[in-house]
């Protein structure tokens, strides 16, 4: 059902796609989850690639200002290469989003800082043609590393008014390359966040298809197994049924093949069924079916297989059975069935209805097969009924103790 949620969640992400990128916060915390190591490695590699070429600018500040080269040198390589080197590295080893994103936001802004100190140290009389360049940094953060939409935002936003608060008092730039610079940057600014925006979104949706397509096959799974667990199911009582045991009693079989150990089985059939139905009707008869059904399970352990194998007639198959075992469980049924007291006037005024009780259990060996150990069953259940009903009866061992009153045997050898 948690997918039933998320798969309504990302439906409606997809018909009411708002300008705002961020989904709510189930498939937020997927999209992370999904995309998040994918997304670490992409701004690992954008950044040491931006890390190489900003390095590379020193070429630059030689050439144009080679008064301020020993401070490039301090600053882009002593102070910027080893904070964007550490961010990285905490970024490939896995962060919260939020870090993420705030960490290398902030590369963005150290870069522009560092970039305006190295030009406004300069005298040379170029060196503020080094602001027409600021957009490359702007572009790192918002086209290379993609930041989210809002750090990109920010990053773009402090990163402009740190050039500005440099530009403005910086008198060896003419107002006129001031006003193309800034407006040159702004429009970068605009353009990349556009990109940024676009790209980002583009991103979500296609991850909402695949997520939507991923959660299908899984949901689908699901109702595969649902109808796999009702063809295993009997309607009326909700037992295992007759294909279940089918399934069920050939790998307890082969289980106790190797473990060398006994399987038991227990074949119960409701007495004089046919007069209740007679009586009652069918409706009633089938509610009568439920309750001794409930009982049944009610008293048999988990791990033993209670199955309706057909009419009014049952089948319990025991793991890790004894003779005793299966006996005692076999009188349980019994007893829990006549318990309920459901009155049987189709027979006789004072009848309630029982249930007569077939037991067999045998060591599995390769010259036996199941179906020796099921007809072993149906003949000490159908000794029970001969010997009178509402009494079990075991295969093979003699007088067993029984509520019904009568005690007996059946004379015919397992093997
Ligand atoms: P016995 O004590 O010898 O078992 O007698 P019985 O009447 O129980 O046995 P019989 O085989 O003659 O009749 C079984 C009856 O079970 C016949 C049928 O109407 C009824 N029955 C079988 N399946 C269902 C069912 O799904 N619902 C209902 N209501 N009755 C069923
Ligand atoms: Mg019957
Ligand atoms: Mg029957």
């Amino acid at each position: 059902m948690v997918n039933d949620t998320l798969l309504k969640a990302v439906e409606r992400e997809l018909k009411f796609r708002p300008l705002r990128l961020r989904f709510v916060n189930e498939v937020e915390t997927r999209f992370e989850a999904d995309t998040q190591r994918q997304r670490s490695r992409h701004m690992v590699v954008g950044g040491l690639i931006s890390a190489i070429i900003y390095c590379l600018f020193l070429i630059n500040d030689y050439s144009f200002r080679p008064d301020t080269f020993l401070t490039a040198v301090l600053l882009r390589a002593g102070v910027m290469l080893p904070i964007g080197l550490l961010i990285l590295w905490w970024v490939y080893r896995g962060l919260s989003p939020l870090l993420r994103e705030t960490l290398m936001a902030s590369t963005v802004v150290i870069a522009t800082m560092i970039s305006c100190v190295i030009f406004s140290q300069s005298t040379a009389p170029y060196s503020y043609l080094d602001v027409f360049s600021f957009g490359l940094i702007l572009l790192v953060g918002n086209i290379v590393y993609s930041l989210r939409f809002g750090y990109a935002c920010a990053s773009s936003a402090i990163s402009l008014l740190i050039v500005l608060a440099f530009v403005l008092p910086y008198d060896p730039m003419p107002p006129e390359a001031k006003r193309l610079a800034m407006c040159t940057l702004i429009a970068t600014a605009l353009f990349t966040l556009a990109a940024n925006h676009r790209f980002e979104r583009s991103e979500r949706t296609a991850y909402l298809h695949v997520l939507r397509e991923k959660i299908r096959a899984g949901y689908y799974l699901k109702d595969n197994e649902k109808l796999s667990q009702l063809s295993q199911t009997d309607a009326l009582t909700n037992l295992a049924n007759r294909r279940q045991f089918d399934d069920m009693f050939l790998i307890r079989w082969q289980e106790a093949v190797e473990k060398k150990a006994h399987v038991g089985l227990i074949v119960i059939d409701i007495d004089h069924f046919k007069a209740y139905n007679d009586h009652y009707g069918h409706l009633q008869g089938d509610q009568c079916l439920r309750k001794v059904a409930m009982a049944m399970r009610a008293n048999s352990r988990d791990a033993d297989l209670v199955v309706r194998f057909g009419g009014e007639e049952f089948v319990v198959l025991i793991a890790n059975a004894s003779p005793e075992s299966a006996t005692s469980a076999a009188e349980r049924i019994r007893c829990s069935v006549q318990a309920l007291q459901i009155p049987n006037h189709g027979v006789s005024a004072q009848s309630v209805v029982t249930v007569s009780v077939g037991v067999a259990v045998l060591y599995p060996s390769v010259d036996l097969t199941p179906t020796e150990l099921l007809s072993q069953a149906d003949e000490a259940l159908y000794e029970a009924k001969r010997q009178g009903r509402n009494r079990i009866w075991m295969a093979n061992q003699a007088d067993l103790p029984s509520g019904g009153g009568a005690v007996g045997g059946l004379s015919r050898s397992a093997q």
